[in-house]
């Protein structure tokens, strides 16, 4: 049997000028194969935030899945974008 491994992390920055910001990241690993390293990191702009939708995304990915879904105004592919400006993997 295969093993997902998720560890979440949670972290927030106190700005000056923006105020506070929130971040939940996660580190991901698929049989000891890291498929997302995102660990939380809050700032101003462009907060790291995964949720279980990216990991999916990055799941199918790793096992050559391809999604295929209607009747969403986001569909998946717009998440599989986020989780490649969050995942320093990619
Ligand atoms: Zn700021």
């Amino acid at each position: 049997m295969s093993k997902l491994i998720i560890k979440h992390s949670h972290n927030t920055y106190d700005c000056e000028d923006c105020g506070l910001s929130f971040s939940d990241g996660a580190v991901v690993t698929l049989d000891g194969e890291t498929i997302i390293d995102a660990p939380a990191c809050a700032h101003c702009f462009g907060n790291t935030n995964i949720d279980y939708v990216h990991i999916l995304v990055a799941l199918c990915k790793k096992l050559d899945i391809e999604i295929v879904e209607s009747g969403k105004d986001i569909d998946i592919a717009y998440y599989g974008q986020e989780l490649e400006t969050f995942n320093k993997l990619t």
